[in-house]
Formats: structure tokens, C-alpha cells, sequence
């Protein structure tokens, strides 16, 4: 595994054999192939750099041992640096609060909230036998709520009637209410989303948080996502305060650096990811796993 950096830094690093420690003009080279995987897995810039700067004051001085080569010490170094950074295994849904406990779905258009809403409610349906209310809060584009609604019928889950003219802060409302009659244990609300953010987006994200009081905020986000990824997970972090992230699209050919660039930048955990378009493709976050891939 990792054949390819680990190729780089050999002819790089394995002419040091027997000599010591590595130097710090050693893990700069060395560094400078590792920056380059990064970039190309995805991963934003500022989080490479402050990725390398921790492999960095772990790497120099340390010992080369004589049963392996440099290039594979680093490499180790780097895997381990990557798996501490993206985090914990298995952070799933924290439904420890009163019911009806209330989920909200944030993100951009197009990043496959909806889906992912019917996708989470599905699974805490069937593994969890919880009794589940959806409710779409995206006016903008009727056809958005029709399409929750349909995912609903499919996976056989109540969601929220819509009710005409009514604004996404007093659906968010009303679902909670409906919940608490209807004896739901979880309400997932599935806010609108935006081509891009803007300070209307993010107005509405708050007033709903303040009316619904969600216990998560789970910023659904498109694992293809390049540098764009720090921007977006920071400004919903800060406007809104996410508890956690999804990532969807972990099917495509895509590295899987925004898992680490949206981890590094809000402290967040990856709650899951989303691995196609069924409702049951829906997964726990290993981040073994996506370390592996972004080294590729
Ligand atoms: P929204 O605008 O954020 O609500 O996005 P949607 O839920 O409508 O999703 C947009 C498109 O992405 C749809 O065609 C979904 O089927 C698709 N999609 C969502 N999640 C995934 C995923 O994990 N993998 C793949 N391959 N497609 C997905």
C-alpha cells in the first residue's frame, strides 16, 4: 500500500540507511512529496500545512531503524499523523436526549441532504426501531419537498405535511410540535441548501436552530469538495455550529481529502458517509480507511 509515495520518498530517503536520525533537510524533502499527495488526495491547503508541520516535529531526529527503510518510516509516520487527525471510529447519531430529539441537516444544494435525511432516518428506523418524522424546510424549491415526501413513501417514514406559504422557521416549528403529538422519538429537519453560502442561508439556519433547538447539526457535505471544503465547513461551524459531519459520495472516484480538511478545521467528528444513491448506502466513518485512500 501506498506504493506510490512511499516510492517517491525511497529515492528520496533510502540512501540514509544506517546513518542515525533523520535530518531536518531529510523530512523537508521528504515532506515535499508528502504536501504533494495531500494536494492531490484533495486535502486544502492550510490543512496540509499544519498537517506537515506536526508530521515534521514528529519525523525529524527520529531514529532510522535498521529493519526498515526511511521512506516507510516516514510514510508510517504520515499514516498515523492522518488517522489521529480524521479522528474517531464509529462517532454515530447522539440521540441521548429528551424525545423528540431533533436533527438538522445543513448544507449546500446539491450535496445530497435530502437523501441523506431519509438515508439516516431510514437507518434509525431499522436499526435503532425508532419512530421517525421527516420534515422538508426547503420553500425555495417546492420540487424539494416533493422529493423528501417521496423518499418517505419509499422507506415507508411519516414526514411533515406541507402546509402552503409557510416559512422554513415556522415548519421547523410545527415539526417539533407535530412530533411531540405524534410520539416520534426523532424529528430531522432538512434545511435548504444554496448553490454557495450566503448570509441569508446562514440567517435561516440560525433562526431555525434557536426555534427547533436541534441536539445535532450534521453538515452534509460532497466528499469531492477541494479546497472549497475549509470554507464551507468553517463558515456553517461558525454561523451555525455543527455537532458533526456527513460526507456523501464516498462512491465516486474522489480521494476523500475534504474528510480531512472539514475534521482539521471545525473539530468535528465524520458521523457517516454516504456511499450511493440507495437508502441503504449509508456507512460508518473508518478513518483507517480514508487515510489509506488519501495516500492512495
Ligand atoms: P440536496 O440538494 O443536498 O438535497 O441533494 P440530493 O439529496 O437531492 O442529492 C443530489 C443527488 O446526489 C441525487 O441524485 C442523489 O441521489 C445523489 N446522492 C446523494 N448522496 C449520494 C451518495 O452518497 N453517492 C452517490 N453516488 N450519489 C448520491
Amino acid at each position: 500500500m501506498f506504493e506510490n509515495l512511499q516510492d517517491r520518498l525511497g529515492s528520496i530517503l533510502n540512501g540514509l540507511t544506517g546513518r542515525g536520525a533523520l535530518s531536518e533537510a531529510d523530512v523537508s524533502a521528504a515532506l515535499r512529496e508528502v504536501r504533494r499527495a495531500l494536494l492531490e488526495a484533495d486535502v486544502a491547503l492550510e490543512v496540509v500545512r499544519s498537517f506537515t508541520d506536526r508530521v515534521r516535529e514528529k519525523a525529524v531526529g527520529a531514529e532510522i531503524l535498521k529493519s526498515i527503510k526511511p521512506g516507510q518510516m516516514v510514510v508510517k509516520i504520515v499514516h498515523d499523523e492522518l488517522i489521529e487527525m480524521l479522528g474517531s471510529e464509529g462517532v454515530g447519531i447522539d440521540l441521548n436526549a429528551p424525545a423528540p430529539v431533533v436533527i438538522m441537516m445543513v448544507g449546500l444544494q446539491g450535496s445530497g441532504k435530502t437523501t441523506t435525511t431519509a438515508k439516516i432516518a431510514n437507518r434509525l428506523v431499522t436499526r435503532e426501531r425508532k419512530k421517525v418524522l421527516m420534515a422538508s424546510l426547503d420553500t425555495r424549491r417546492p420540487a424539494a419537498q416533493e422529493q423528501l415526501r417521496q423518499l418517505g413513501v419509499q422507506v415507508s417514514i411519516d414526514t411533515l405535511p406541507v402546509i402552503a406559504g409557510q416559512s422554513p422557521e415556522d415548519i421547523a416549528s410545527r415539526a417539533v410540535q407535530a412530533a411531540k403529538l405524534g410520539g416520534h422519538d426523532v424529528v430531522i429537519l432538512d434545511t435548504a441548501g444554496r448553490t454557495h453560502i450566503d448570509e441569508p442561508l446562514m440567517q435561516e439556519m440560525a433562526e431555525i436552530k434557536r426555534r427547533a433547538k436541534p441536539h445535532e447539526i450534521l453538515l452534509v457535505a460532497d466528499s469531492l469538495t477541494g479546497q472549497d471544503a475549509v470554507n464551507l465547513a468553517r463558515s456553517f461551524d461558525e454561523r451555525v455550529g455543527i455537532t458533526g459531519l456527513v460526507l456523501t459520495r464516498m462512491d465516486g472516484d474522489g480521494r476523500g481529502g475534504a474528510a480531512l480538511s472539514m475534521r482539521a478545521v471545525t473539530g468535528k467528528p465524520v458521523k457517516l458517509i454516504g456511499t450511493g444513491e440507495r437508502m441503504g448506502e449509508l456507512d460508518e466513518f473508518h478513518p483507517r480507511r480514508i487515510a489509506d485512500r488519501i495516500l492512495g
